[in-house]
């Protein structure tokens, strides 16, 4: 079909099967990639240009382009991986493309700043004040107002009586960049000899290439220096980077030790930023005034036009699974941005994914492996006490070993942590005298009390209600006991076991993300003896002063049916254990286990990360579980049960043959209720070189179209079997 230049297909970022086609009116020039407004029913909505329309339609029935953004286009490989990741997670193309254009202020020229300059004129009279704002503006710059103010320390009134005397005039700016362009030679950083070879390693890879490499080193072993070397290498030679971390809004530390590298602040990209900000990174990234990014996952998607290096910090992070909306992995769609960018890709962590050091076993990634840890710091000695003989008494949750060791530290004067991966008072509340127990109405899961705020939460739907004082079943006067801990719990034993202890509690629901900031700060200062926390306090912190670790319940998820268990278990173990003795004292850390023998203890025990790794992969080969095979979950939810189990039976007799591919089910979820909606799963099992996206698109658009409030949700490569 000929294709008429005047007309071309325009992807808007909005949830439909796109591209539409556009008429470009005349004097309008675009190509792809161009960012446009355009149309669509009643509205206005920004789109892309995506090249040649599929199908002509008349020629009068088409709209036209209502506006071309004066911006750089997209780049080919943004657009190219809109729709990679389209066709994996079976998003819609306009859906992934919304997450491009995150940012709709970013799309209008910026507004010029104010600034005022002295025109030479000397004003009718002078005051002191006046004086200052003269002598500030000696230098013939211009100064926009607010820093006019600061600057001189007189109020707006001085600066406006001055413009109308006609001594100083205003005078449109630019606006200023949201950072400052890094400085790779800033503070070149004094590796380590171990540190050194990693660096050598990973700038072995081609910088012009696409290559992977896995930094896989201990706790405290230096790697984000190393790393900050590989960016530094990538800022020389032109192109921008991209630091992802699994926690952003939760850190300052990394912040800070990227400005002491490169003499400035990183662009910053995450949910506590304000539009205007947001715009301002946005459209720095495009236009390439922003040479670095540190962000969240989504930060993936930002208009990069000559991205050369990503790094993802803590790469086995479960926060880089994005679980509702577009199902995607960062991880996994890092390396296939990178690998359309030709750009180099490191994976940082302590405890790699078992699918990334598959890659890295198997040569595909490259493996630098850092055993050294940095400066004098030894790893901690793990040590785990079994609950089943060595447990604390009935009502308590700290074994006595546990808390022997906490009080050796607080006499030394050092830091101890006590972990509980789990938030609020107690996981259950029930009625001693009738047995009732406390359920979230609309989710298959017990009402987790918050006794800090008075509240019984639900952890899947937010549903809360006043913690109650007579049962709501049998009307019976105090009679609610809770049962199992939860991290405040804890505190209130420890409060209980070590009062002249400085305590604090860390965990996600106690104060906002600045609040936060600032215990972590405190902690860091060594402001507390005693830290009591969830896996917020795992994450990267330096806690220096930190030597006894005990882990109250080591065993997690291990129970579960869930095949990342072990790993998850195992990371999140390493994690926190990695916190004691991080400078120059040594740390132990304490498991407390009823589950001695599993792998994952011995391997924590005997610290032998590679016996880990060795048994887990030997046991996901024989299951045909990632990285061996694939998976898809098809979750089927509707507000009646049978409903969704019936439509979920009728979708597996719809499933089209395929050799090598398994389904399981339909059964209910584990979590079978949430927000009220009954949950069916089907689960779909293939080997790991089968197109398992395509099939479950083939095999979703041969089956019945969803009515009514059925919804069918899928889940390539599930991290989360929930
Ligand atoms: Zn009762
Ligand atoms: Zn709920």
């Amino acid at each position: 079909m000929e294709h008429r230049p005047d007309i071309v297909a325009v992807m808007v970022g909005v949830a439909v099967e796109g591209p539409y086609s556009y008429r470009v009116p005349a004097g309008m020039s675009v190509s792809r990639g161009s960012i446009v407004l355009v149309p669509l029913g009643p509205r206005l909505v920004p789109g892309v240009v995506w090249g040649a329309p599929k199908d002509m339609v008349a020629h009068n029935r088409l709209r036209d382009i209502a506006l071309a953004y004066e911006l750089p286009p997209l780049s080919e490989e943004l657009l190219k991986l809109v729709d990679w990741v389209a066709r994996y997670t079976l998003a819609v193309p306009g859906q992934v493309l919304r997450a491009v254009l995150r940012s709709t202020e970013a799309l209008d020229t910026p507004k010029p700043v104010i600034a005022f300059r002295r025109t030479g004129q000397e004003p009718d009279r002078m005051t002191p004040a006046r004086l200052r704002v003269l002598d500030v503006l000696m230098d013939d710059m211009a100064w926009p107002k607010p820093a006019l103010i600061e600057a001189s320390g007189v109020s707006a009134s001085v600066i406006e009586g001055l413009e109308k005397a006609g001594t100083i005039e205003r005078i449109e700016m630019a606006a200023p960049p949201i950072v400052q362009q890094p400085d790779p030679d800033a503070a070149i950083a004094v590796l380590s000899e171990g540190q050194q070879m990693a660096l050598d390693k990973i700038l072995a890879l081609d910088a012009q290439q696409f290559g992977v490499a896995l930094l896989d080193g201990v706790t405290g072993g230096g790697k984000t220096e190393v790393f900050f070397e590989a960016v530094a290498d990538t800022l020389r030679a032109g192109r921008q980077a991209l630091i992802l971390l699994p926690e952003i809004a939760l850190t300052n530390t990394f912040i800070n030790r990227f400005a002491a590298r490169f003499g400035t602040r990183p662009a910053e990209w995450h949910s506590d930023m304000t539009p205007v900000q947001r715009a301002k990174v946005w459209r720095g990234v495009l236009d390439g005034t922003v040479r670095a990014v540190v962000g969240a996952r989504s930060a993936l998607f930002l208009p990069f036009r000559e991205l050369g290096m990503l790094v993802l910090d803590e790469e086995h992070d479960g926060a880089y699974k994005q679980a509702d909306g577009i199902t995607y992995h960062a991880r996994d769609m890092a390396v296939v941005r990178a690998r359309l960018s030709h750009a180099r890709v490191i994976l940082s962590s302590a405890t790699p994914s078992v699918e990334s050091r598959n890659n890295a076993n198997t040569g595909r990634y490259a493996h630098v492996l850092m055993t050294a840890r940095y400066a004098e710091a030894a790893m901690p000695n793990i040590t785990t006490i079994d609950m089943r003989i060595d447990g604390p008494e009935k009502g308590s949750w700290i074994a006595p070993g546990l808390a022997r060791e906490v009080f050796g530290a607080l006499d030394r004067g050092e830091q101890a942590l006590l972990f509980l991966n789990r938030r609020g008072y107690a996981p259950l509340t029930l009625c001693r005298s009738c047995g009732h127990q406390y359920q979230c109405p609309d989710c298959s899961a017990w009402m987790v009390e918050h006794r800090f705020r008075g509240v019984l939460m639900c952890h899947h739907c937010g549903h809360e209600v006043r913690t109650p004082t007579v049962c709501g079943a049998c009307g019976a006067a105090d009679a609610l006991v809770a049962v199992g801990p939860g991290i405040e719990r804890v505190a209130e034993e420890a409060a209980a076991r070590f009062p002249d202890a400085r305590r604090v509690i860390l965990s996600s629901d106690m104060g906002s993300n600045a609040q936060l900031k600032e215990r972590v700060a405190e902690i860091e200062r060594g402001d507390y003896d005693l830290i009591i926390g969830t896996q917020l306090v795992s994450k990267g912190h330096h806690f220096e002063k930190l030597t006894v670790v005990g882990v109250l319940d080591a065993d997690l998820g291990l129970a579960h049916g869930d095949p990342r268990a072990a790993e998850k278990t195992f990371q999140i173990l390493t994690q926190v254990a990695g916190r004691a003795g991080r400078a120059t004292k040594s740390g132990k850390a304490f498991l407390q286990t009823y589950h001695p023998d599993h792998p994952v203890m011995r391997a924590m025990v005997s610290g032998d990360r590679e016996a880990f790794y060795a048994h887990e992969l030997a046991a996901r080969e024989s299951g045909g579980l990632p990285p061996f095979g694939r998976l898809a979950a098809l979750i089927v939810s509707a507000n009646e049960h049978d409903v969704a189990m019936g439509f979920a039976k009728k979708l597996l007799s719809a499933a089209p043959m395929a050799e090598g591919v398994r389904l399981f089910g339909p059964a209910d979820a584990p979590i079978a209720m949430v927000r009220g909606r009954h949950r069916v799963r089907l689960l779909a099992q293939s080997g790991k070189d089968f197109d398992l996206s395509g099939y479950v698109r083939f095999w979703l658009g041969s089956a019945d179209k969803v009515s009514g409030n059925l919804r069918v949700q899928v889940d390539i490569d599930p991290m989360s079997f929930m």
